[in-house]
């Protein structure tokens, strides 16, 4: 049995009869330094998945603000939309006053041909009063045809305006969209980037703890590793006992916080 055998079976045994197993000051410092390299090549990495992190928050905010875009750019149209429903409404109304003028005027010209072939006074009389109170109605219609052309026209004119205000809104919403996607394109540059300096670190994490790592940033809002802030978790904020404070302090092993399970470290 060789040296360091015997040494392991004599700490094993201690162990079994209560005793813990002390690891020798070169070990622990070892340990220590090993712990101590990782948290600073974690805290390097989160920093960078980090900001990949918040890139990817602002791609998919995208979306919504473009649907919400969208919308307002749709409402601007209804604008139009109703100008143009009501210049055809007064347009209908108008055409339907023509031709009620229209048979108004073929009535007057019709009766005017009958009114020389009538035979007593009394009928042409008559026949002469009709007439005109149909030129009375005539001359009424024509006024109120005059004055619902100006409505018309006005109505035309709310039509073309609000094409222009649309044309400057469409210019305006095509814009944006081109900003936005010119900016999406510009953070998933930025994401490639990232993702190619992080590449840089991953190799020197131990590939047992990484995996943890990998995880805690896919299920806790791309924070895995936090630095203990007075006294709490710097990712949720919770208090820690003091026991935990002081191993994350030791650098003896890897602590997680007890409520949010992200990997904690001391930070001075
Ligand atoms: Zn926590």
């Amino acid at each position: 049995m060789n040296g360091q055998l015997a040494q392991l079976v004599r700490a094993l045994r201690s162990h079994r009869r209560g005793h813990w197993f002390e690891p020798s000051i070169a070990h622990h410092k070892k340990m220590t330094a090993i712990i101590s390299e990782q948290i600073k090549i974690l805290a390097e990495l989160q920093k960078i998945d980090s900001e990949i992190y918040a890139l990817r928050q602002e791609i998919e905010a995208y979306p919504e603000i473009q649907k919400k875009a969208d919308q307002e750019f749709d409402n601007k149209k209804l604008n139009l939309k109703s100008a143009e429903d009501e210049h055809r409404a007064l347009q209908a109304k108008q055409k339907g006053m023509e031709i009620e003028l229209g048979s108004k005027e073929d009535k007057i010209a019709k009766l005017q041909s009958q009114l020389f072939s009538l035979k007593s006074n009394k009928e042409y009389q008559a026949m002469d009063f009709e007439i005109k109170a149909l030129k009375a109605d005539k001359s009424l219609l024509e006024e109120e045809i005059l004055i619902f052309f100006d409505s018309i026209e006005t109505a035309k004119a709310k039509v073309t305006k609000e094409k222009e205000l649309l044309s400057v809104e469409e210019k305006k919403h095509k814009e944006e969209l081109s900003v936005t996607q010119k900016r999406i394109a510009e953070i998933q540059a930025d994401i490639q980037v990232h993702e190619e300096k992080r590449k840089a670190f991953t190799p020197s994490i131990d590939p047992k703890i990484l995996p943890q790592y990998e995880k805690l940033l896919k299920n806790r809002e791309g924070l895995a590793i936090a630095p203990i802030r007075n006294n709490s978790c710097g990712g949720c904020n919770i208090g820690l006992p003091p026991q935990i404070v002081n191993e994350a302090r030791m650098l003896e092993k890897f602590i997680t916080c007890e409520s949010c399970a992200r990997m904690l470290y001391w930070a001075p």
